[in-house]
């Protein structure tokens, strides 16, 4: 990532909107937002080692179903810049046994969240980057968020939710399965 771009890019946006880019209060803030930049777009171009070179544990009594809930995340939405944020539960239902460190889930939502995108897209990434490392039966994401571009231009009112979701496989086909991780996700939904 470009640092010295980003603050030169900073610079001419506070000029362009009136500011004084000189005034104590901003001379830092081109610097700050490049550092801020480095971290919240971390994955642009950068797929972290632990999806290429994990570990694909066995257990010989599998569980029907395999839940990590209420995931916090922060994103940049790719339209305005400015946060979506909420929680994502995540489920699977192992292939043969097969699960992977349930601190890999956490993992792959920081992966897919670090980068300007879409709620939408979230949800489908997610999807297809655990198909990807573990191949389950069925797949299940729902995402809860709130957008601060909708919220701040008074679209949405503050505090309300978007939701999206996503279900493959055994979740896509089996009413009941989807029905037990909804219920376990309506149980523990938090209030942001
Ligand atoms: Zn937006």
């Amino acid at each position: 990532m470009d640092q010295q771009a980003i603050e030169n890019a900073v610079t001419q946006l506070l000029k362009a909107i009136g500011e004084d880019p000189q005034r104590p209060g901003l001379k830092e803030t081109p610097a700050r937002v490049a550092r801020m930049y480095a971290e919240v777009a971390s994955s642009i171009g950068h797929r972290p080692e632990d999806f290429t070179n994990y570990k694909i544990f066995h257990v010989a009594d599998s569980p029907r179903m395999v839940t990590v809930q209420q995931i916090p995340f922060y994103s940049l939405c790719e339209h305005h810049l400015l946060p979506f944020f909420g929680e994502i539960s995540v489920a699977y239902v192992p292939r043969n046994g097969q699960v992977i460190g349930l601190s890999k889930i956490p993992r792959l939502v920081d992966y897919v969240t670090h980068r300007p995108g879409m709620q939408e897209q979230v949800t489908i990434d997610l999807v297809r980057e655990l198909q990807d490392l573990l191949n389950p039966l069925g797949i299940a994401v729902v995402i809860n968020a709130r957008h601060l571009c909708m919220e701040m231009r008074g679209i949405n009112k503050r505090g309300q939710f978007t939701y999206t979701s996503k279900f493959t496989g055994q979740f896509d086909h089996d009413q009941s399965l989807r029905e037990e991780f909804l219920a376990q996700v309506r149980s523990h939904h938090s209030s942001l």
